[in-house]
């Protein structure tokens, strides 16, 4: 039995806080802190059991420490902005203890999705015998999982990976997104890079597009070619992939509007003079935009998330398929969120589980393809997220 602290009130916090909370067993005490204590005080509201909650700024090192020191954990669970990992890891080495997070590092003034920052730190968290597990949401996170598992026990080699991430939601405004805007936009709009004979090949921006059938009735959606972030590591760790790519669903409505703010300067990350005052576009655009965790109860539909992987097994080629489906209307009638929050939040409890129980616990940097995918993919059926693989898959 453990005590975490969860850092982030915001719609994967929430997520994050009441899956945890569903696990005394393993979750025995929990601590969710973030800038705005209110959020966190809302979120324990809805809870079954008490929890603590605290005020922090994540982005000051000796705050973080006073905090960790103060409660005590044996894991911080970082569900804050990628803006602050940095800051969570120094405050986990200072104070001694194991973190773990959903998204790589991202410098504020420069959208670079890359995990170089973070697998710098694997000398010290090795040397501290602790442990930092990356980017344990859904994607990166269960995908990263997902492609290990087919590799492990579908294929002798993997040759091929599509990650494609289908939204088949609807929340019924003209434009939101369904995690936080800022990090949404600054991610679609970004060039898109996909690995290609050894090397990350560059394209604009949403220039590659295909229909995608996703199984089981979901439906069937112009699915966009963009950068990912766990096509860096999953490449790395799987150096026979001959291609990597990712993709995302994305409405009509959703892209034109992106297209009219783009042209106009507001998802700009550059601070602009607004009468005297320095104002970033995009983070005013965010302030405009609905709140994503306000999306819940709006949300119909299912989300379709999986990896087709192509390979050989015993000389022959084949193509492999693992999805999850997630229904947005479920999610909130358990844990009053949308399924976007609720896909991120569950793997990252099972990745706080995994740890706390021993069974991925090591010192050093990981990504979640380096560890072993039997137990987490366990815990995806029995926790929310249940997957379904078809073996010889034609599209
Ligand atoms: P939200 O914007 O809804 O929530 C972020 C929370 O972090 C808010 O409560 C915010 O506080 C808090 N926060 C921001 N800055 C600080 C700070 N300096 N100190 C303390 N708290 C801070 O984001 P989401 O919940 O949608 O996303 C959370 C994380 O999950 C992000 O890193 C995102 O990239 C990641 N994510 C990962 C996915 C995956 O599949 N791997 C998918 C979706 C998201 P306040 O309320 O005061 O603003």
């Amino acid at each position: 039995m453990a005590k975490v602290l969860i850092i982030g009130a915001g719609g994967v916090g929430g997520v994050v806080t009441h899956k945890c909370a569903q696990l005394p067993e393993v979750f025995e005490e929990i601590v969710l802190a973030s800038r705005t204590e209110a959020k966190c005080r809302h979120i324990a509201s809805q809870l079954d059991r008490p929890i603590e909650t605290a005020q922090v700024d994540a982005d000051n090192v000796p705050e973080l420490v006073a905090l960790i020191n103060r409660a005590k954990p044996d894991l911080v669970i970082n569900v804050a902005l990628p803006y602050q990992d940095l800051t969570i890891m120094d405050a986990c080495l200072e104070a001694g203890v194991n973190y773990l997070d959903t998204a790589n590092y991202e410098p504020l003034d420069t959208a670079r999705f890359e995990y170089s920052w973070q697998w710098a730190y694997q000398d010290k968290f090795k040397q501290a015998g602790l442990m930092a597990l990356l980017g344990s949401g859904f994607d990166p996170g269960a995908t990263n999982v997902f492609t290990a598992y087919i590799a492990k026990h579908y294929f002798d080699e993997i040759h091929t990976l599509d990650i494609i991430d289908v939204n088949g939601g609807d929340h019924g405004y003209p434009f939101a997104t369904n995690f936080n805007p800022e990090i949404n936009i600054r991610e679609v709009t970004a060039e898109c890079r996909h690995w290609e004979n050894g090397e990350f090949v560059t394209t604009p921006a949403m220039s590659t597009k295909q229909s995608f059938t996703c199984p089981e009735g979901v439906g069937t959606y112009n699915i966009y070619r963009m950068y990912h972030e766990e096509l860096e590591s999953l490449v790395k760790n799987f150096p026979g992939l001959k291609r990597a790519q990712f993709w995302m669903s994305f409405g009509e409505s959703y892209l034109k509007h992106l297209e009219v703010l783009g042209n106009v300067g507001m998802t700009g990350i550059e601070p602009v003079d607004f009468n005297g005052q320095q104002i970033v576009p995009i983070q005013f655009l965010k302030r405009l935009l609905p709140d994503p965790a306000s999306l819940g109860p709006r949300t119909k539909g299912r989300t379709c998330i999986g990896c087709v992987v192509t390979g050989i097994k015993d000389g022959q080629p084949k193509t492999v398929y693992l999805y999850n489906i997630c229904d947005h209307q479920a999610c909130y009638a358990e844990v009053q969120s949308q399924a976007i929050s609720y896909t991120t939040g569950v793997p990252a409890m099972i990745g706080a589980k995994m740890m706390l129980e021993g069974k991925w616990l090591q010192p050093g940097v990981w990504n979640l393809e380096q560890l072993d995918p039997d137990p987490f993919m366990a815990d995806m059926n029995k926790y929310g997220l249940p997957w379904t693989v078809i073996e010889d898959y034609q599209r």
